[in-house]
């Protein structure tokens, strides 16, 4: 039978128990073999983003936080490629690896509706299917009218699939702030990822 590969980007500064949770939803509701977290690169003309940890900082920390997951993994494929990275290329690459496996690119609705930004977005969502989270009150009919033909077509074809469990409250942002006044994390981030972000001093 063929696999399904869910493909997840994000800067992950730091990864939380938020997008561990969205990801278990995503791979029980379309039915995924696996989940790969794609950690971006550092941005490549400048620094880190100020007060942010920088790309192997967030990577390490995503290999911490799925450590116990059989079904998750952590790819450097964003961490290492020289350059912008788009996802269009990301995609590539990952069907040369899985030519015969269904890719899922994985995000929250807030991406979804600037996709029509994304290079080359039409190819890219014939390469992949792509499945949304949303928040409360998130829905499609916010979407940009670029993407009205696309996504009536994709909803009918089941190459978009809404998920039906909702996001979290917990973003990264968050978890900066609450480390930066040296408040506790516990329970919105893996119990090693808060130990490194303590040990490391991040986000001080
Ligand atoms: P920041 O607060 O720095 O903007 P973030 O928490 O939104 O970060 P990202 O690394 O930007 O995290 O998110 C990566 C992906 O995870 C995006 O597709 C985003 O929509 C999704 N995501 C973010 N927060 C949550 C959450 N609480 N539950 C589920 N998915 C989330």
């Amino acid at each position: 039978m063929m696999k399904n590969i869910g493909l997840f980007g994000g800067t992950f500064d730091p990864i939380h128990n938020g997008h561990l949770h969205i990801a278990r939803a995503f791979a029980d509701e379309i039915g995924l073999d696996s989940v790969i977290f794609l950690p971006a690169g550092d941005p490549y003309h400048k620094e880190a983003s100020a007060g942010g940890a920088d790309a192997r900082a967030r990577l390490h920390m995503a290999e911490l936080a799925v450590a116990d997951e059989p079904c998750f993994a952590v790819s450097d494929c964003d961490v290492v490629r020289e350059g912008a990275t788009y996802t269009f290329d990301t995609v590539q690459i990952f069907r040369q690896h899985f030519p015969a496996a269904q890719l899922w690119w994985l995000m929250g609705m807030d991406s979804l509706m600037q996709l029509h930004k994304w290079k080359k977005w039409q190819t890219l969502v014939r390469h992949t299917h792509i499945a949304v989270a949303a928040r409360e009150g998130e829905n499609l009919a916010q979407a940009p009218r670029e993407l009205h033909g696309w996504l009536g077509e994709a909803l009918q074809q089941g190459s978009l699939k809404l998920l039906n469990a909702p996001m979290c409250n917990v973003s990264s942002t968050e978890i900066r702030r609450r480390a930066r006044l040296g408040e506790s994390l516990a329970g919105l981030v893996d119990r090693r990822v808060e130990r490194y972000i303590e040990q490391n001093h991040l986000y001080r």
